[in-house]
C-alpha cells in the first residue's frame, strides 16, 4: 500500500497509503481490494473500509478472510530437484511444497516438469543454481532446518549471500542486491546453456 509514485492528481501530494482495486468481472462492476486478508468481524470490516476515500458507498460482495496454505513437510520429503526422496518418479511443485506466490509456483513447476521429463528419458536430474531465485527456493524447501517449516516468498534473504570480500566491497544493500542479481543472471544463462547441450554437468544427480 506504499503510495510511492502515486501523487494525488488534485493536490500533487503523495497520500499516506494507496489501495489497489483489481477488476473481478467483465462488466467491471466488482473489484477486489488487494492485500486485505484479515480476521476482523464483517461488520467492522465494512465500517473501516468505508472510511477509505472513494469507498464510502461501496457494496461489499465478500469480506476479507485469512487463508491457510496446505503444504507438505518438504525438508523431510523433497530433494532440490523437487523429486521425493522415497519415490524418484514423484515430484511436487508450487504452493504445496512450501513456496508461496504466482512466480514462485510457476518457477518450481517449471523445474519439476523439466525433471519429470528428464527422468522419463533416463537423463540426470538437475537442480537450479543456488544463486538463482528458483535454486534458492528449492534449496530452502528441501534443506531448511526448522521444526516449524512455513511457506516462503522469494526474497533476497533466501539467495546465497555474497562471499566476504564482496560483502566488504559493497556495504550498501542496494549494491549488494545488484551484484547478487548479476551473479544469478550469469549463472542462470550458463545453466540454460548446459540444459540445451544436454550436458548436465551442473549439480547433476544420478537417478
Ligand atoms: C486470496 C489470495 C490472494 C493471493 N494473491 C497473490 C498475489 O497477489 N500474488 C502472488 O504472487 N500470489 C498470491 N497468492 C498466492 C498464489 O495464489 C499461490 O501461491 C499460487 O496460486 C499457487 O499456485 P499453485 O499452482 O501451486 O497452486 P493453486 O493455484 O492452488 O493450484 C492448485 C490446483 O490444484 C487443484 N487441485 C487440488 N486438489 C486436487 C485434486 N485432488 N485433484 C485435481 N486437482 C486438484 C486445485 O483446484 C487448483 O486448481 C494469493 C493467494 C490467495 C489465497
Amino acid at each position: 500500500m506504499k503510495p510511492k509514485g502515486l501523487p494525488d492528481p488534485k493536490t500533487g501530494f503523495e497520500p499516506y497509503a494507496a489501495v489497489q482495486l483489481r477488476q473481478e468481472n467483465l462488466m467491471a462492476d466488482a473489484y477486489s481490494l488487494v492485500g486485505f486478508q484479515n480476521h476482523l468481524r464483517y461488520g467492522e470490516q465494512e465500517r473501516v473500509l468505508k472510511l477509505i476515500p472513494g469507498l464510502e458507498n461501496a457494496d461489499f460482495l465478500q469480506f476479507g478472510q485469512i487463508h491457510r496454505n496446505t503444504f507438505i513437510n518438504s525438508p523431510k520429503i523433497l530433494d532440490a530437484t523437487l523429486q521425493t526422496r522415497k519415490n524418484p518418479k514423484l515430484f511436487f511443485a508450487g504452493q504445496i511444497t512450501g513456496v508461496e506466490g504466482y512466480i514462485e509456483s510457476v518457477g518450481t513447476g517449471w523445474l519439476a516438469g523439466l525433471n519429470a521429463a528428464r527422468i522419463m528419458r533416463n537423463e540426470n536430474l538437475i537442480a537450479a543454481p543456488e544463486t538463482s531465485a528458483i535454486g534458492a527456493l528449492c534449496r530452502y524447501v528441501s534443506n531448511v532446518e526448522t521444526k516449524n517449516f512455513q511457506p516462503v516468498n522469494i526474497t533476497f534473504g533466501l539467495l546465497e549471500s555474497l562471499p566476504p570480500e564482496l560483502r566488504k566491497k559493497y556495504r550498501n544493500k542496494r549494491e549488494r542486491h545488484q551484484v547478487q542479481v548479476e551473479m544469478a543472471l550469469r549463472e542462470w544463462d550458463e545453466f540454460l546453456l548446459e540444459i540445451q547441450r544436454k550436458n548436465t554437468k551442473a549439480q547433476s544427480i544420478n537417478v
